[in-house]
């Protein structure tokens, strides 16, 4: 492999949160930085005009995105400008996603992938401080986006003493009318045997019931064609492979960034752009090219472990809940 397709693009706007969840592996989140205009602008030409050719997803995310609107906003409307048919995301908490943000977002057709753990006593139990009055606000803001026919998908966190009731959790964010629902294990939390039984139990069933929209990073679609990376452009201007990269602290994220984006200008770290094209290549191999996005994904989880000593337990914990013979686990002894 000497030069990957892009897949998505995720642009971590700020480190800022109004949240502090438990669960969170962002490693870098206190110290609060925000992408510059500048860094972003580099970011979007070189990564436009790969060889290997643009992403198919623009993703903001943060932190909170929604925390640094007007650079957002800045942000957007240069992606859509230059094309009106690439695919945009936001992923937020859903507190500041008003009635102005959501014409914003409608008007620019901007997809809306909110974060909640299920139902309000176990969303507020790790999702900290988030109160029972921000809660309701969260769900009339979806409603009302959804009213106004905004494009709002959910990502679904389960936590180890959640696996129990990820269906009933589960049900009730379907109700709220999301488009899609990815259900993702926290792979910080201390997940003992029994639990990761319960949670691969009850995923399955999720997983094998008819009528079932995407679970867990779209792993129901097809392979996608030929190798692929994503490129995550991380605060103050560091490129890796994608959100798993997040839990890297700053001294091994600056030494394993494929390109660096500084006042200085673009840096390509050559060694470490063919070590992972290297390490992808030879996980998509083994599969024979019939990789879907899921399975990318833990491939990011298995190549962080050996730079992240302190999240190895964690990337095993998520490879093992996650890696699924044909997902037929449902009769799985608990
Ligand atoms: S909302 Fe997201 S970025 Fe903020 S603390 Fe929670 S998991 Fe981390």
């Amino acid at each position: 492999m000497t030069e990957a397709r892009a897949h998505n693009a995720f642009i971590y706007i700020t480190e800022k949160c109004l949240l502090d969840c438990d669960y969170c592996f962002f490693k870098d989140k206190s110290k609060g930085r925000v992408i510059s205009w500048d860094v972003f602008r580099d970011f979007y030409c070189w990564i436009t005009q790969r060889p290997a050719g643009g992403p198919a997803c623009f993703e903001f995310t943060g932190g909170e995105p929604l925390l640094e609107w007007n650079l957002l906003k800045k942000m957007i409307l240069w992606v859509r400008k230059d094309s009106r048919r690439i695919r945009i995301g936001v992923q937020t908490n859903g507190i500041l996603l008003d009635e102005d943000k959501r014409e914003f977002f409608k008007k620019f057709r901007i997809a809306v992938e909110i974060g909640l753990d299920g139902r309000q006593d176990a969303t507020m139990s790790h999702r900290k401080p988030l109160s029972a009055r921000l809660y309701r606000m969260i769900l009339k803001n979806i409603k009302d986006g959804l009213k106004e026919g905004l494009d709002i998908s959910c990502t679904m966190t389960v936590t180890p003493d959640a696996a129990a009731s990820l269906k009933r959790n589960f049900d009730h964010l379907k109700r709220q009318g999301f488009s899609d629902i990815d259900v993702t294990p926290a792979a910080l939390c201390p997940w003992n045997g029994a639990e990761k039984r319960l949670f691969r139990r009850e995923y399955a069933k999720l997983f094998s019931r008819p009528g079932r929209r995407n679970l867990f990073v779209q792993d129901d679609l097809a392979s996608l064609p030929g190798p692929f990376l994503d490129l995550s452009l991380h605060p103050p201007g560091y490129v890796c492979c994608g959100d798993v990269f997040l839990c890297l602290p700053e001294p091994v994220k600056k030494r394993n960034s494929l390109v660096s984006f500084t006042k200085q200008g673009v840096e390509l770290n050559r060694h470490a752009y063919s070590y992972f094209l290297r390490q992808y290549e030879k996980r998509f191999r083994a599969l024979n090219g019939a990789a879907v996005y899921r399975d990318y994904v833990l491939f990011s989880f298995d190549i962080v472990k050996a730079l992240n000593k302190g999240f190895s337990k964690g990337c095993d914990t998520i490879m093992e809940l996650l890696t699924f013979q044909k997902y037929q686990h449902q009769n799985e002894a608990v």
